[in-house]
């Protein structure tokens, strides 16, 4: 058995097609804040932002590569759009924020991804 149309595949290809350097250990993290609408309320109240996603670099050797969380708690599309995101912050690295070099590895990745969900699901 297997998913055969797993959008967070697509994600992963899109990100080693374009950029073969990278690599990560994806994730999911249960403390991540969740998309649905008592929670959404809850944070309105509170004025807590929502973390849907993130990247740990590692300061050291005993952990070579960044860890990219994703929270379990919202939908799968925008899981996927998470990890995109992320990926483009292991892409340009720890200091570079969300400036244009993100951006662009933002875009690219997300593009890729959906080129590659057009032509699976084409497929299925
Ligand atoms: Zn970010």
């Amino acid at each position: 058995m297997y998913i055969d149309n797993d959008i967070f595949s697509a994600v992963i290809v899109a990100a080693k097609e374009l950029y073969p350097e990278i690599d990560a250990l994806i994730h999911w993290d249960p403390t991540l804040s969740g998309d649905g609408f008592k929670e959404k309320v809850g944070r309105a109240l509170t004025f807590q932002k929502p973390y849907y996603g993130y990247t740990f670099f590692p300061n050291d050797d005993m952990e070579p590569i960044p860890i990219v969380g994703i929270s379990p708690h919202i939908k799968v599309t925008a899981a996927a759009e998470v990890l995109a995101h992320e990926f483009a912050h292991v892409v340009v690295g720890k200091d570079a924020g969300h400036d244009r070099t993100w951006s662009d590895a933002f875009s690219a990745i997300h593009k890729r991804a959906n080129e590659i969900m057009v032509r699976v699901m084409a497929e299925v």
